[in-house]
């Protein structure tokens, strides 16, 4: 149940008033049919934070911390910490949001982006974007995607990850089946470790590791696929698009850790699969050796999920070091930012992809986004094969991913509630929203300049 649909006698005197100012706005209509749902009690110039709670859920198939920002009128927004990060990163910026008024959703994200940075830790100050989003949609009755500027279009397409399997003929059943489910592009992950253990296929020191988690990025590893390891790699592709056919966008990820090099020459010997992009070949900070490899490589190169805030995306789209963009909405900066980063790259003529990896809360904050930005081509979803991921939520039709796309709501904020008890199922720790008086308060001088 929505919170801001209990509090009565203030919906009642800010009915009375917006009768009294806005006339005939409603007449002839039953103001107690107006939509339960719906807030008509905020008085957006008053609205106020009082609180910021946590619930963090497990297995959706990430660890998700879900955030709510509570305020003096009852409404609430929700928001998302990055998949995989610390609630410590939102929880931290509750003394610094406290008080503020939610709707000045740009004047608080410009007072906590200094507490972001790249990956999971701008999980915090997403999450709390995200969440003003949603309360400054409650509160002037509207979705997020209208405050944006409004709708490029109303159903977002979708790309389902899907289980790997080294068998490419089972891996091509598991993508022919996305495509029986009506998803209209596909995306497999296409490692070197899938070929390291074969004699011959693959170049490296005595102990160097392809391990995902390893420190040394790539071009330090000193590991280089043969040709034989990529002709290999090729062919595994050949029998996936055997399967699917070539009429099907399909993007491919987590080359593993490999060099410059060998980047070159696997992407080389996968033109002729007309691939939709090579996705992190290396790490997105080295825009120069990106550059060599987009410049090599005929098929779009594609970076950007751990990338916080706009300048760095930019930088690689000027530059063309990579022909797509990929941010993922958590870790970029937010919604607006987002949205910034769309319509930058479309100066450039680069298109945007959003990655998205979370609940349906960070998801509907994504949707809204690429609903209202020109340049958008697809969006993630790890979770279609959890089953009660959807009902995380009510409020929008189910299945949220309905044959591929997610149609974008028309009610206001980012369109969903929580239910509770789906969520306290799932929960990863215990602990649903509870109190948070320990973090009230947080001494400290945080200006960057004097
Ligand atoms: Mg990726």
């Amino acid at each position: 149940m929505r919170r801001n649909s209990t509090n009565k006698e203030g919906r009642r005197s800010f009915l009375k008033e917006t009768a009294a100012l806005g006339a005939g706005l409603w007449a002839g209509e039953n103001l107690e049919a107006y939509p339960q749902n719906t807030n008509t009690n905020s008085k957006p110039s008053d609205l106020r934070i009082t609180d910021l709670r946590v619930a963090t859920v497990a297995r959706a198939p990430m660890t998700c911390p879900i955030i709510r920002i509570d305020t003096n009128q009852g409404i609430y927004g929700l928001g998302e910490v990055r998949d995989g990060a610390s609630k410590t990163y939102a929880l931290m910026l509750k003394s610094r949001i406290v008080g503020e008024n939610p709707c000045n959703i740009d004047k608080i994200f410009r007072k906590i982006k200094q507490f972001g940075s790249h990956s999971r830790q701008a999980g915090g100050v997403c999450a709390v974007e995200m969440a003003l989003w949603d309360l400054a949609g409650k509160a002037y009755n509207v979705p997020v995607c209208q405050m944006l500027g409004g709708r490029f279009r109303d159903k977002i397409r979708i790309y389902a990850d899907t289980t790997e399997s080294r068998d490419p003929k089972v891996f091509g059943q598991r993508l022919k089946a996305r495509l029986d489910q009506g998803f209209t592009w596909l995306k497999m992950d296409l490692g070197v470790e899938m070929v390291a253990d074969t004699p011959g296929a693959v170049t490296r020191p005595a102990g160097a590791s392809f391990a995902y988690n390893d420190p040394a990025q790539g071009m330090f590893t000193g590991i280089e696929i043969t040709e034989k390891g990529i002709a290999m790699m090729a062919d595994y592709v050949a029998q996936v698009r055997d399967v699917v056919g070539m009429d099907v966008p399909l993007s491919a990820d987590h080359f593993g850790h490999i060099g410059v090099n060998s980047s070159i020459r696997l992407g080389k010997a996968l033109t002729k699969y007309n691939l939709a992009w090579l996705e992190d070949m290396i790490p997105w900070q080295n825009t120069e050796l990106l550059k060599k490899i987009s410049d090599a490589v005929d098929i779009p190169i594609l970076t950007g999920e751990d990338i916080y805030l706009k300048e760095p995306f930019m930088e690689l789209c000027r530059t063309h070091a990579v022909d797509i963009i990929q941010p993922d909405l958590a870790t970029a900066g937010g919604i607006l930012e987002t949205k910034k980063i769309g319509d930058g790259a479309q100066e450039f003529g680069v298109p945007m992809v959003l990655h998205f990896a979370g609940t349906p809360v960070a998801c509907m904050a994504s949707v809204h986004c690429a609903a209202a930005t020109g340049n958008f081509l697809v969006m993630e979803n790890h979770s279609i094969d959890v089953p009660w991921w959807g009902d995380l939520v009510e409020g929008i039709g189910k299945p949220i991913v309905d044959k591929g796309f997610i149609t974008v709501p028309d009610t206001p904020g980012l369109g969903v509630a929580l239910n509770d008890e789906v969520v306290k199922q799932h929960l990863a720790e215990p602990g649903f929203f509870e109190p948070t008086p320990q973090w009230n308060v947080d001494r400290s001088s945080d200006r960057q300049w004097s």
